[in-house]
């Protein structure tokens, strides 16, 4: 099927959410997909997931307790859509607009039991193979409670090239593709779109410029809107709006190039809608009347958009599991 896939989360980006950002500004690029389908987001032990669950759900195929990372209920590691990427010699990637080691991304990569183990889930990353990190949390690498490691120090050991924000500016950021790397945007989280931060975009063409060169055997990269969801926790439509922007800049620059290369799936979707965002009535054409029911997450389910090779898959209602039953069809039956 597809040499390349592109997984795009949207954390707490449900059907309102959508919605919500086409009406505001017609042209989303969600609205150019061919495929849609939804999925559940339900955790093991509750119906309303958190990101950690679902996020795990997503990336591994099983269900776990909320709170858990790349784990089952019994707390049991793993195997990730990333170890099976890895299997067939793909580049893997890693892009967040949060740090790093937050419950989204850090399901892909780490197993820990609890989320909120920042440090540990750094020592994970750490330790992964993955070839590209970009997002937040320097500081749980370098400057640790747990123990006195510094990871930046042990990665560069490896052969890993380590930037950050401070020293290199990530929009001339050209990274070599014969080595690894990671680039903290951020020593703990990024700041909000609305307050300036706007890397997601420039730093996706990276990514896909990067990857694309690391392996003749392609790439799997996942991007993550990690403040789509903060926005809609606060219940702030202003912010939620400019992060949905910004999801779509990044969306549209994938987009571009899986329609170019015709050899790459991209999958759009969240792990659970956050706020119980309704347009309400009074709502004109970028005007709308947000409100929302809940501070936290609700158990709507969330749609699911797919373009190019594998696409069909990704038709229907399923649980969040099979998102990684899918993905992992789609890496093991590519063409040789
Ligand atoms: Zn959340």
């Amino acid at each position: 099927m597809a040499k390349n896939v592109i997984l795009f989360i949207g954390d707490g980006m449900g059907l309102s959410q959508i919605s919500a950002a086409i009406y505001n500004q017609p042209g989303f690029s969600l609205e150019r997909f061919p495929v849609i389908g939804f999925q559940s987001t339900a955790a093991a032990d509750d119906l309303i997931t958190d990101s950690a669950a679902a996020a795990t759900a997503m990336a591994t195929g099983q269900k776990t307790r909320n709170n858990a990372i790349g784990v089952d209920t019994l707390l049991q590691p793993l195997t990730t859509i990333f170890d099976v990427a890895k299997g067939q010699e793909m580049a893997t990637g890693v892009l967040v607009t949060s740090t790093l080691v937050h419950a989204t991304p850090a399901a892909f990569l780490a197993h820990q039991s609890s989320r909120s183990l920042y440090e540990q889930i750094a020592s994970d990353f750490a330790a992964s193979d993955v070839d590209m990190l970009i997002g937040g949390g320097r500081q749980y690498f370098d400057r640790r409670s747990s123990d006195d490691r510094v990871l930046t120090g042990e990665l560069k050991a490896r052969g890993v090239a380590v930037y950050d924000y401070f020293s290199n500016d990530i929009f001339r950021l050209n990274p070599k593709t014969e080595t690894p790397f990671i680039y903290f945007t951020a020593d703990n989280q990024p700041l909000p779109a609305f307050q300036g931060r706007d890397y997601l975009p420039a730093a996706t063409e990276l990514a896909i410029n990067y990857l694309g060169k690391r392996s003749p055997q392609g790439f799997f990269l996942l991007v993550e809107g990690s403040q789509i969801d903060w926005s809609c926790h606060a219940n702030q439509p202003e912010s939620f709006f400019s992060e949905m922007e910004d999801f779509d800049q990044a969306l549209k620059v994938a987009l571009d190039f899986a329609l170019r290369d015709k050899n790459t799936l991209v999958v759009v979707t969240a792990d659970h809608e956050t706020g119980g965002m309704a347009l309400n009535p009074g709502s004109k054409h970028r005007r709308l009347s947000l409100a929302f029911t809940t501070n936290g997450h609700t158990g709507s389910m969330v749609p699911v958009f797919a373009l190019g090779p594998g696409c069909e898959l990704f038709r229907g209602i399923y649980e969040n599991t099979a998102i990684f039953e899918k993905l992992k069809k789609v890496l093991e039956s590519k063409e040789p």
